[in-house]
């Protein structure tokens, strides 16, 4: 590709919203044959909601939502947002957490009111020690219906679920019938439950679905991809998402996402609409000259 005709997409772009940082980048994307994209926050709003509690026998609704909110207060995760939204909804007074601490991709760890908590997926409760099996059948409903399922522990036993429901975003069914008419092979990739992964999946028409994947992992699975001959895009929004949007072909951040998201991929999509995607592909075949 010539200088001027990069200039030309690169502006072209930017009109229409899709911010292209590097020539590489736009030149890249017509080779793209596979997209790989994050659920939350991608996919999804990324503003979920509680739309569920259900406490173990013996809990009070009511207090276990007030302590988990207390708990989550000091993360930053969507779904943590959403527990501290529910408590506020109700008039809630929160206590102060003590000994926090959130291992990325498994939920929240801490002190409130001298009790020991901890919030977040099955994984993280057993390998604390904790038995979901009280409620893992109440999960899993939740699950069917598309929400994340969010443990509560208290004090070493499991004290109840949360169902935490993020609406798909308005754009994403158009965007995603678009792409697959483009001939891209899309992939879901996403820290959360495989069921509740697969009944979004299933909503928009994505078949090949890679749930429960580590933040640390996610990279890998973009290098996988990569190793057996496809040319990758990852687009995603977090933190998280990061080392996996450099390891792709193309890194494609959201752009109401973390800056970090931004600085490590080639293309920014100003509105969040994966749509744009669509564009920058067509943008890049007519830089390139294979199209007039
Ligand atoms: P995604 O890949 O969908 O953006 P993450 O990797 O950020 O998801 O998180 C993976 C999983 O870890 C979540 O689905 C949730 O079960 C758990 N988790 C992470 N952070 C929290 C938190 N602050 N509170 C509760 N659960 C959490
Ligand atoms: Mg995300």
């Amino acid at each position: 590709a010539t200088p001027i005709s990069i200039m030309v997409g690169v502006g072209r772009g930017a009109r229409a919203g899709v911010l292209i940082k590097n020539a590489e980048a736009l030149e890249r994307f017509e080779k793209v044959d596979t997209l790989v994209l994050d659920k939350t926050g991608t996919l999804t709003e990324g503003r979920p909601s509680v739309t569920a509690i259900r406490p173990a026998e013996g809990f009070d609704e009511v207090e276990l939502l007030r302590l988990s909110a207390s708990l989550e207060r000091g993360s930053e995760h969507p779904l943590a947002d959403a527990v501290v939204r529910a408590a506020a909804d109700r008039g809630l007074t929160l206590s102060e957490a003590a000994e926090f601490d959130s291992p990325v991709g498994r939920g929240v760890t801490g002190l409130v009111d001298r009790r020991r908590l901890f919030l977040g997926n099955a994984r993280f409760l057993r390998e604390a020690g904790i038995d979901v099996a009280p409620l893992e059948a109440a999960a899993e409903v939740l699950r069917e219906e598309g929400a994340t399922a969010i443990f509560v522990a208290i004090d070493g036993a499991v004290a109840g679920v949360l169902g935490i429901a993020d609406p798909v975003k308005a754009t994403t069914a158009d965007a995603i019938r678009d792409l697959k008419a483009a001939g891209l092979r899309l992939v879901m990739m996403t820290g959360d439950n495989r069921t509740t992964a697969e009944a979004v999946a299933r909503r928009l028409g994505i078949d090949d679905v890679r749930a429960e994947v580590l933040p640390q992992d996610k990279a890998s699975v973009v290098q996988q991809l990569r190793a057996e001959g496809r040319v990758v895009a990852m687009a995603g929004d977090g933190v998280n998402d990061a080392p996996a949007l450099a390891a792709a072909d193309v890194g494609v951040a959201m752009g109401a996402g973390s800056d970090v998201a931004i600085e490590s991929a080639g293309v920014t999509l100003l509105g969040g609409d994966l749509q744009g995607i669509v564009r920058a592909r067509h943008l890049s075949r007519a830089v390139m000259g294979n199209i007039r």
